[in-house]
């Protein structure tokens, strides 16, 4: 999370605005991914409006192109995730019925606008969006995000990796390499074994605004302050 943090600092000015989102609910959204295997999932995430994002932080996270206004819940902390769907890529995205609420239904369509962001899984596949992907994001009221995960063992879902895009790693350079064995093409890294036994060699995280401007994930503690804020940030005030 401190090196994800770090390189959400050195490319603050790529993006357009940023988020807040705490680690312990960054755990949980990776080991649901995994429990949920080989499906993806969708989350529907709630912001705390009763936190905001801390001011030092958020300025000295704030790109050149920044844009206020930009979504709903901007500038507040995320508070909690709930799974509302799991399938393949393309039934992931239309949810149950008792998702949907009667009330919007209607106007909203088939995410029914009952959280503000939405984060959905690529399993051995990376964080970038798909034409689908961005079809779904217009209908959210706040950002969209992709957990991409690399795993073994892989299953039915060999890592994919043929797509163009920007491409956001947590740690994978710390990361202590597997023994090569007489089968793999390369050495792995591992960054750690999840609870469902996987071995996980790679974490990306992205979010993006429906209109395609990208948006800055910033992994925060219980205070507010992003992992690594005391060695990797220094105000200059
Ligand atoms: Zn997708």
């Amino acid at each position: 999370m401190r090196s994800y943090n770090a390189e959400s600092y050195s490319m603050r000015h790529a993006y357009a605005a940023q988020l807040h989102l705490p680690g312990p609910v960054f755990r949980e959204l990776v080991v649901w991914a995994l429990q949920s295997l080989p499906d993806e999932i969708l989350v529907g995430l709630d912001v705390d409006p009763n936190r905001k994002h801390i001011d030092e932080v958020e300025s000295a996270f704030e790109g050149q192109e920044h844009v206020s206004n930009l979504f709903g819940g901007q500038g507040y902390v995320i508070k909690e995730a709930h799974v509302v769907n799991r399938g393949d890529s393309y039934s992931v995205h239309h949810l149950p019925e008792e998702w949907t609420d009667d009330l919007f239904s209607g106007q909203r369509g088939s995410r029914a606008g009952r959280f503000t962001h939405w984060l959905h899984t690529h399993p051995n596949a990376p964080a970038i969006p798909s034409g689908a992907d961005t079809d779904a994001a217009q209908e959210t009221t706040g950002v969209d995000m992709i957990l991409g995960l690399r795993f073994s063992p892989e299953g039915p879902l060999p890592w994919f990796d043929d797509v163009d895009g920007t491409r956001r790693s947590l740690g994978t350079e710390h990361a202590p390499k597997t023994k090569r064995s007489w089968f793999s093409r390369k050495e792995l890294p591992v960054l750690g074994i999840a609870p469902t036994g996987h071995s996980i060699h790679d974490i990306q995280l992205i979010a993006f605004h429906k209109t395609g401007l990208g948006v800055n994930v910033l992994l925060v503690d219980e205070s507010g302050y992003p992992y690594g804020w005391d060695e990797l940030i220094q105000p200059t005030s």
